[in-house]
């Protein structure tokens, strides 16, 4: 069994489904500490701390970003998915492919990778699969600063170890509430009735879709709740949208498009709106995207074509991630993932020997920089 092999088999052997990651966090400490390294446990709340590991000094700063947290086990599973197991080229396991396997490639790369001239930083962060506490806890704090680039080996969902993301969608939920003074069910009049007005307005959303290869903008409803009381007419909607956004539009812009909609059709009906974004402890994430011209990407593309022999293929991607965070913060951030299946479902899997080869690709990629 291969070194990459057995460390991700480690890694999916110590459960870390959101908010439960500080078994495997205190396990990623331990073995970096007895191999003498730079540890840092960032704390972001009471039992969950992202952890921080350091090596080399120079003027870059490369960031090997990962996430320790893996979502819950769903129905369907034939093996144990706590158990990992592997069949031909396929490893199984729980967050084999999402992202545990790229974490071993990270902690690998690491190791092997002799830090001469830059400083090598490794990221181990919590709730990804959440709302990303851990992600924005980092990127608050000194240890991004300095950071000039940032590699993610999160699940390629498409051109496997050849494809490189470089932009993200923006992504946020919107409340809508729709109102009109309740009046006794005798004076019913289509004309103000919010549940046809938030008809309309649910219909117009859809000019706001729109889709260019992989990057697509839309909004469409999350859920929808209205009710009348006794013998009256319905007084108010709650329409929640869930957005997407392509950059350099904002979540933001998004916003002022959907209420412009809104406020249109509301007027022709004297029906009063609201519009915000949903609140939650986290800001939602916004977009961004890479410069093809852009030296880290070029570096990588040099160093996909070194290893694979074929050409790399930057994409965007209309999904977020933590990556959103750092790329909205200006940094350069580059996806490049192993390839397998099933994220978030039954019986993940990771290609053992793609593993091999994207470390491969790393380990190039720093060497040259
Ligand atoms: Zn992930």
């Amino acid at each position: 069994m291969g070194k990459l092999e057995a460390l991700t088999k480690q890694l999916i052997s110590i459960p870390s489904p959101y908010p439960n990651e500080m078994k495997l966090a205190n396990f990623i400490k331990t073995f970096f500490k007895q191999k003498g390294y730079k540890v840092f446990e960032q704390k972001v709340e009471d039992n969950r701390s992202n952890i921080i590991v350091e090596k080399g000094s120079g003027k870059k700063t490369i960031l090997l970003y990962s996430h320790l947290d893996t979502v819950g086990i769903v129905d369907g599973w034939k093996t144990n998915p706590l158990r990992p197991v592997v069949i031909g080229d396929k490893l199984f396991g729980l967050g084999s492919y999402d992202m545990k396997g790229g974490m071993a490639v990270n902690i690998n790369t690491f190791l092997e990778h002799e830090a001469k001239n830059i400083k090598l930083r490794l990221l181990f962060c919590i709730d990804e699969e959440n709302i990303s506490k851990g992600g924005y806890v980092f990127a608050n704090s000194s240890f991004m600063k300095d950071v000039d680039c940032v590699l993610s080996p999160e699940p390629a969902f498409a051109h496997g170890v050849n494809g490189i993301v470089t932009g993200r969608i923006g992504r946020a939920v919107i409340q809508v509430k729709l109102t009109y003074p309740s009046q006794h069910f005798y004076f019913y009049n289509p004309q103000n009735d919010i549940n046809i007005v938030s008809a309309l307005v649910i219909q117009k959303l859809k000019q706001i879709y729109k889709k260019n290869g992989d990057a697509k903008e839309f909004a469409f409803v999350r859920s929808l709740q209205s009710q009348s009381v006794g013998m009256s007419t319905p007084q108010e909607v709650f329409i929640e949208l869930d957005t997407s956004v392509l950059p350099p539009k904002t979540n933001k812009d998004m916003l002022a498009s959907v209420t412009q909609i809104i406020s249109k059709i509301t007027q022709a009906h004297n029906v009063k709106y609201e519009v915000n974004f949903k609140k939650r402890e986290t800001p939602f994430l916004s977009g961004y995207k890479l410069s093809e011209n852009n030296k880290y990407l070029k570096q990588l593309s040099q160093s996909i074509i070194s290893v694979t022999g074929k050409k790399a293929v930057p994409y965007f991607r209309s999904s977020v991630a933590d990556e959103n965070i750092f790329g909205a913060l200006g940094k350069t951030v580059l996806g490049i993932g192993p390839e397998g299946d099933s994220a978030h479902g039954a019986n993940e899997w990771v290609s053992v020997s793609l593993l091999t080869r994207l470390q491969d690709i790393y380990l190039n990629f720093l060497s040259h920089l």
